[in-house]
């Protein structure tokens, strides 16, 4: 039994049954037969469906945003800001899919000669419970729109909002077994990535989960795309204006109550400008407000489960042992973890080596450019920095210094459907998102005339 339980109040608020072995092999065979339809119906169709279901997740926001506030503590208004993104990506592909897909002329000695992209399958993503509307959507929207079909293995504390996003490609018109929830725990995802007819994978989660599901999918030569946790640097340069990079770094790390994958997990602060920062980070982030989730009021909601705020607090305790300093919060009660900003942090603590998945920061300073770019490139993630400078010449040298996935210049990293999303290094591989996503999951097939 999966048992879906409110972070915030502890109540048990779901149960659902797990499908058996053989309602799986069902659910894959019934996808497998709608897929041989689905992929040749005309963009125009699915592109009609797709504006269907972003219409259907702005006329029913508040009703798909609640679901997910209570099952993983996410606040109100965020929750709402997550559906009209997914409704964003819906219409994004709904627009642009034909154009994306359409076929590549390449000149070679042939009468013509081509590449068609055609869609793989039978598609299986594994998703995580931090945006659990969002982080299917940005899967589901290009797969759907390239002539795939999809079977969503969710995190078992988000299972009624796993069958809400169902419930919004149905009511939008898709056809049946276009895109099926698969009631199921993790132990049964090896068994769906070796069914024959399911003919890739794509997972966003954590680097265990991403090497389990990795390795299974390489034995069975079967492509996967990985979105994995992230340690991302905000570098503050010494001529950064102040004002404008506190307020996007505090936006950067609490926002979901610290829970995002791309969230600045590491401040690090030139030495000239770090005590005049700090004063005004620490004074934002303590009139940050914490409370119900339910209440609209409210910045910083409970953590999605209790356990990981107390694997949060663990990291808080081993890297104030090893020196770090807590100069605001520190405590846990529950699933409720405050707002916390640990300054003195060096390499070699849990808070700079690891990924820390709720609302701490930690703070390191340094004296050069060198000294930064270093400091950035020595974690093992690589999803993305932001860097703050005034001088946009600097910022365009210091760009190919990075080794992430992506770098933002005063500016958070943050995910929009025009472009592309994806790690370095055990960040994971693949991109979701823009013209790259949506040809992740297809058959670049070359064709030539003679
Ligand atoms: P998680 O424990 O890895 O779970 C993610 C999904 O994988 C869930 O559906 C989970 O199912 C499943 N799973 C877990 N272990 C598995 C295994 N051995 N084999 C197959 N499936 C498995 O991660 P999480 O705690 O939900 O999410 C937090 C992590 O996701 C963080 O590290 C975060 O940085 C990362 N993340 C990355 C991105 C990105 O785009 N790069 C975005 C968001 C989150 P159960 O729930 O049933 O265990």
């Amino acid at each position: 039994m999966i048992i879906s339980r409110n972070p915030y109040t502890g109540e048990e608020i779901s149960k659902h049954q797990e499908l058996s072995d053989t309602e799986i092999e069902n659910c894959i065979q019934n996808a497998h037969t709608r897929f041989h339809l689905w992929k040749q119906t005309s963009f125009a169709e699915r592109s009609n469906l797709m504006m269907k279901a972003a219409k259907e997740l702005k006329d029913n926001s508040q009703e798909y945003a609640e679901a997910i506030t209570k099952e993983m503590g996410k606040p109100i208004t965020q929750s709402i800001a997550e559906i009209e993104k997914c409704a964003w990506v819906c219409e994004y592909y709904a627009e642009n899919a034909a154009t994306q897909l359409k076929d590549e002329t390449i000149k070679t000695d042939a009468k013509k000669s081509y590449v068609s992209h055609e869609p793989l399958g039978v598609v299986l993503a594994v998703m995580p419970w931090n945006y659990p509307f969002w982080q299917v959507f940005r899967f589901a929207a290009p797969a759907l729109m390239a002539g795939n079909v999809a079977i969503l293995k969710h995190a078992s504390n988000v299972m009624i909002s796993a069958g809400n996003i169902q419930k919004v490609f149905e009511k939008a018109g898709f056809p049946k077994d276009c895109f099926q929830n698969l009631i199921v725990g993790s132990k049964k995802v090896e068994n769906i990535i070796r069914n024959k007819r399911v003919k890739a994978v794509t997972l966003t989660g954590s680097g265990p989960a991403g090497s389990s599901v990795a390795s299974i999918a390489g034995e069975e030569i079967k492509k996967s795309v990985l979105e994995l946790g992230g340690s991302n640097a905000l570098v503050i340069f010494k001529d950064a204006n102040i004002a404008k990079s506190v307020k996007t770094c505090v936006q950067a790390r609490f926002q979901n109550t610290g829970q995002s994958c791309i969230a600045g997990k590491r401040l690090l602060l030139h030495k000239d400008i770090a005590e005049e920062f700090l004063d005004e980070f620490t004074k934002q982030v303590r009139e940050l407000k914490s409370g119900d989730p339910m209440d609209k009021e409210t910045f910083i909601g409970v953590m999605a489960k209790e356990t990981l705020a107390e694997d949060l607090e663990d990291q808080v305790k081993d890297s104030v042992k090893k020196g770090a300093k807590i100069i605001l919060g520190g405590k846990r009660d529950g699933a409720y973890f405050e707002p916390t900003i640990l300054t003195e942090v060096k390499k070699g603590m849990p808070v700079f080596d690891e990924e820390t998945f709720g609302p701490v920061i930690s703070v390191t300073e340094f004296k050069n450019d060198e000294e930064a770019i270093e400091l950035v490139n020595s974690s093992n993630f690589g999803l993305g920095v932001s860097i703050f400078t005034e001088d946009e010449n600097f910022a365009i040298k210091m760009v190919p210094k990075f080794e992430d996935g992506a770098v933002f210049v005063n500016e958070l990293v943050k995910s929009d459907p025009r472009l592309p999303f994806g790690g370095t290094k055990i960040s994971g591989y693949g991109r979701e998102l823009s013209h790259h996503g949506i040809k992740e999951f297809i058959n670049r097939k070359t064709v030539y005339f003679n």
